[in-house]
């Protein structure tokens, strides 16, 4: 069970939080919410709801969330969940893979624009001529992909978990799809297996290079840096650590004497960083803040569109029985291999 990474109120909630193994963290500390806040958790107590945000949205939506998490993090809280209606503080496919591990359930994403340039690097069509070139092998994709794309394929992964599940896998011959840089990353970790790689990248990420972050560091020799395994392979052979978001919290841990870190990701995850670490200093990698680690899809929902989620039913996932049975079985098939970091 992955860890909830920021304070709620526990009376507001519909879903019991889980106890953290992880006795070593810090706990976040409890934050005063603003009135919208307090509204949002109102509401969503009044019409039996579970608000979930990725570690990327905007810090006031982590804040106001039941669970802020990484993608493999709220895939298992969305399995946790008795909530009638599951509001979606992330991309689509999230939303998608929500909706297909509990299709009773009411799906809904404040803002129907919030995509995602990964997961649109790869259609059925291109996986389909991939699978063709390489019919022996057994298909991998990365969780950051639509759910016409999960069905085609044999089983999912998340940054979380991706080494684990291509060891649990019995054929030699993978294709990893669509994700290049987390690709060349797990292949690494397996090297008894043939890894294929999808060409596919995620702008964010891929914008970084290693001589950036070399500069960042310049001017604090002592930092520590941590990256995901989204970036390049440059970034991350300067990093002392690479993980999925969640596990950037435990990993701070490891460095008790360190005060300062540089994180190569998304700038969204220094708002659970800095919760949880207030004493200690957190530097995006490209040297500022909101510049160049910055996703437009995370940051398209903010609160007022929470609220309004949860009022007007604002707006509902829909996923094709076919295409849900079949993206289903390659998220169960994932969710039975245990976490990586
Ligand atoms: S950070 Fe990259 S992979 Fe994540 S939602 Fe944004 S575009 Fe997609």
């Amino acid at each position: 069970m992955a860890t909830p990474t920021q304070p709620v109120d526990p009376s507001t909630l519909k879903t019991p939080l889980p106890t953290s193994p992880r006795c070593n963290i810090p706990s976040a500390p409890k934050i005063d919410w603003t009135p919208m806040q307090q509204e949002v958790r109102r509401v969503a107590k009044e019409k039996n709801a579970v608000v979930l945000a990725h570690n990327y949205q905007l810090g006031e939506i982590q804040d106001v969330a039941d669970f802020a998490g990484d993608s493999l993090g709220l895939a298992l809280q969305v399995q946790e969940t008795d909530a009638d209606t599951i509001v979606f503080c992330g991309v689509h496919f999230m939303a998608e893979s929500a909706k297909i591990m509990n299709p009773e359930k009411r799906v809904l994403l404040p803002n129907l624009s919030a995509g995602c340039a990964l997961a649109d690097s790869i259609s059925p069509e291109s996986l389909e001529e991939w699978k063709e070139r390489y019919p022996d092998h057994t298909v991998v994709t990365y969780i950051n992909s639509s759910a016409e794309v999960k069905a085609m394929s044999d089983i999912c992964c998340t940054s979380a978990n991706a080494a684990s599940v291509i060891r649990s896998i019995d054929n030699d011959k993978i294709l990893f799809t669509p994700d290049k840089n987390l690709g060349n990353w797990v292949a690494k970790q397996v090297p008894e297996k043939e890894v294929v790689i999808y060409d596919g990248c995620c702008p964010t990420h891929d914008v970084l290079r290693g001589v950036s972050v070399e500069k960042t560091k310049s001017s604090m020799p002592e930092a520590i840096i941590i990256a995901h395994p989204e970036c390049r392979e440059d970034v991350i052979e300067a990093a002392h650590e690479v993980c999925s978001t969640s596990a950037m919290i435990d990993r701070v841990a490891k460095y008790p004497d360190a005060k300062t870190f540089i994180i190569a990701t998304e700038w969204g995850i220094i708002h659970q960083l800095q919760k949880h670490y207030p004493d200690k200093e957190f530097v995006s990698a490209d040297g500022c803040i909101g510049c160049r680690l910055h996703c437009p899809y995370m940051k398209m929902i903010d609160l007022p569109m929470v609220l309004n989620s949860l009022h007007e039913g604002f707006y509902e996932i829909t996923v094709d029985d076919d295409v849900a049975a079949g993206a289903r079985k390659s998220l169960e098939r994932m969710l039975a291999v245990p976490r990586d970091n």
